[in-house]
């Protein structure tokens, strides 16, 4: 790992430049922080899940069509991903009313929304991610529009599919943030997922009991938050290689047959 070139040491993750060029090595920590970095802590073996989940998760989302960075897990804690111009804004998709959304309009936390909502912060720790509306980042130059409909269409498909693919382990997707960045393929440029998705930045809460399984365990004291994200990973079947996703699913639900 020494002898890597280092690109950048985010909160969560250390990038190192790739094996060959236009690729990049994600190295998951266990650091955590929250509250604009007010709020730090160690979440022992959380890299090893989070490399895992975004793996998994990146992965089921590429079978149907949904374009990542993502190229494969390189072990515990690395993967390998395409390098990307990253957009400076982050996209939240919000399904049930929490976090900020609950805070800022008086909503009770846990009220499903009428529709989901997309919401867009700009990307600058300085400023503390600010919300933003399509006039800033277009005014400003951040994203074309175009870019942000394809970010619009690419976010609203992933919720759908992963709004899904958690109902069937027993899991309520309450909101998450994706990135994005731009690829180049000679001539050509394609808006892609980039980052992670895991429970860093997804609200995961269990469908019978509303249990969190996601950072908020980090940010509200509530204690036992690796048990959280492994309990995810544990229903996602990651770890328990070999088994079909849809015999693991359907065991969660209860309605696997004997065979
Ligand atoms: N989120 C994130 N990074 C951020 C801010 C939010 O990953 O810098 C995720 C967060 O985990 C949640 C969703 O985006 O799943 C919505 O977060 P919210 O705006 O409610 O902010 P928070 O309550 O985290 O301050």
């Amino acid at each position: 790992m020494s002898r890597r070139r280092q690109i950048y040491e985010g909160k969560a993750k250390v990038l190192f430049e790739g094996p060959e060029p236009g690729t990049i090595i994600q190295y998951f920590k266990d650091d955590a922080s929250a509250f604009n970095n007010q709020k730090k802590g160690t979440i022992t073996g959380k890299g090893v899940l989070n490399n895992r989940i975004s793996e998994y998760l990146m992965l089921r989302l590429g079978e149907v069509g949904v374009p990542t960075h993502f190229v494969r897990r390189l072990n515990m804690r690395e993967q390998l991903v395409r390098e990307v111009e990253i957009i400076p804004i982050e996209v939240v998709v919000r399904n049930v009313a929490a976090g900020s959304l609950a805070k800022r309009l008086g909503i009770k936390e846990g009220t499903p929304l009428p529709r989901s909502i997309v919401e867009y912060y700009y990307k600058n720790d300085e400023l503390s991610n600010p919300i933003v509306s399509e006039e800033h980042i277009t005014a400003f130059g951040w994203a074309a529009t175009q870019d942000l409909d394809d970010m619009m269409a690419l976010a609203l498909r992933v919720n759908d599919f992963l709004t899904g693919l958690f109902l069937g382990i027993g899991i309520r997707l309450i909101d998450f943030k994706l990135e994005f960045g731009r690829l180049y393929n000679g001539d050509d440029m394609q808006i892609v997922i980039a980052d992670e998705i895991s429970p860093d930045n997804c609200r995961l809460w269990d469908f019978k009991t509303n249990e969190k399984m996601d950072k908020d365990r980090f940010r509200q004291d509530l204690g036992n938050v690796e048990a959280g994200y492994q309990e995810v990973a544990r229903r996602l079947g990651i770890f328990q290689e070999g088994a079909p996703a849809e015999h693991r699913a359907a065991e969660h639900r209860g309605t696997k047959t004997v065979q």
